[in-house]
């Protein structure tokens, strides 16, 4: 029988017993290379410092002009909300409502979160509704894409330097420190630690469970639950041994991706307006056009994020589904690690929509230069998110399987 020291690894369900962790240190699991947990020093204070800072950098984001453009002596200054706004004049509100949510409705949801699960850490009793909150954290950060946002800005404004002079307006700076410690925050919560001191709160009780076979750990809460167990005692949520039809779900995202990710390199995802001439870009027509100009590192970092990323997501994905259902017992470590690096850097195909976004929102001289968005662009950010959900319906632990039921 096991207690509460005890944790099924979220991504091999290795049974690894926990000791007590000095500030400062991480336990990892000795199979697979997991971060089980981390004890970060003053986590309770640093978290609630970094998303309030945060919040006061993103809202200081929206106040001032974000990037200011002159080209034939004509200004154009772009706000943030600009960036989003623009694309509903311009008839693509669903591309509007998909940056808009995941750069600011998230990321600012996922901050206030925090902040209030944080202070009610720091009462005696649990301010109502603290597990709930907490439980959205969890759905919220794989959604936020506001990083990734900060680097489309710097990849357009390189791509105009040469067009026109640019430049970065106070409210680009105030987003940069929002990043940073949106970043810091995220960095110090740990969901082991937060459901710990919750359930030393609440004195919820440990339920005793099987040591052998395989373990139904929650994903939410990473608890340790009897399989005879239908929900989460410390969290309430619904409980399975695994994701329920995992494999079959990801392979049904992942064709639904593949029919995105043709419309998406065939049809523009921008129209260029240059003294009445317009030109029609695709993402890899973009990509060759970066490397004429010799704008090597743009071009490549583009061709990675648009091309290389969700192509070889889509791959990896694919042959870790197979494997699963083969049930290969081959090197499980190599393709758990290939998951994570999946995804991990799946998000970031989102690079070139914002790119669009932000060069649509900024050059608009009338007939002299004017950019629009394409079809392609609204294909792909559908393909990045049914990307990230495919990932999410995998269940890594389902590589381990074999080895899992091996030891019963
Ligand atoms: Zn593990
Ligand atoms: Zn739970």
């Amino acid at each position: 029988m096991v207690d509460s020291k005890h944790i099924a690894c979220h991504e091999c369900d290795l049974l690894v017993k926990l000791t007590h962790l000095v500030e400062g240190c991480k336990a990892v699991c000795p199979r697979c290379g997991y971060t089980l947990t981390a004890n970060h020093r003053n986590a309770r204070d640093r978290v609630i410092a970094f998303s309030l800072t945060a919040l006061v950098f993103l809202g200081l984001s929206f106040a001032f002009p974000f990037l200011t453009f002159s080209a034939q002596g004509q200004d154009r200054t772009a706000t943030l909300m600009q960036s989003i706004t623009v694309m509903i004049t311009e008839n693509f509100t669903s591309l509007a409502v998909i940056i808009f949510i995941t750069i600011i409705v998230i990321p600012a949801l996922y901050l206030f979160c925090a902040i209030y699960v944080y202070v009610s850490l720091k009462y005696s009793r649990l301010l109502p509704g603290t597990q709930a909150v907490m439980k959205l954290i969890g759905h919220l950060k794989h959604w936020s894409m506001a990083d990734i946002f900060l680097i489309g800005i710097l990849i357009s404004f390189i791509k105009i330097m040469s067009l026109a002079d640019v430049s970065l307006g106070l409210s680009f700076w105030a987003y940069v420190f929002f990043i940073v410690s949106m970043t810091a925050a995220v960095l110090h919560i740990d969901k082991h630690q937060v459901w710990q001191w919750i359930k030393e709160k609440e004195n919820l009780p440990v339920a005793p469970v099987p040591l052998s076979g395989i373990h139904q750990g929650c994903h939410v809460c990473t608890d340790i639950a009897d399989e005879s167990k239908r929900i989460c005692e410390t969290c309430g949520a619904h409980l399975r041994l695994r994701i329920k039809s995992s494999v079959q779900k990801t392979w049904a995202l992942l064709i639904t991706a593949v029919f995105l990710y043709l419309p998406a390199n065939m049809l523009p995802i921008m129209r260029t307006n240059f003294f009445g001439e317009e030109t029609t870009n695709t993402i890899l027509g973009g990509v060759l056009v970066l490397w004429e100009h010799g704008s090597y590192p743009i071009a490549m970092i583009i061709f990675i994020a648009s091309v290389m990323v969700p192509v070889g997501k889509i791959i990896t994905l694919g042959w870790l589904c197979y494997s699963v259902q083969m049930q290969s017992q081959k090197s499980y470590q190599q393709k758990t690690q290939l998951f994570r690096v999946t995804e991990l850097v799946g998000r970031w195909s989102m690079v070139d929509v914002f790119v669009v976004a932000i060069l649509v929102a900024l050059i608009k001289l009338g007939n002299i230069m004017s950019i629009y968005p394409g079809w392609g662009a609204l294909a792909f950010a559908g393909m990045v998110i049914v990307t990230v959900m495919a990932a999410l319906s995998f269940d890594p632990r389902l590589i381990w399987d074999p080895i899992n039921k091996k030891k019963d």
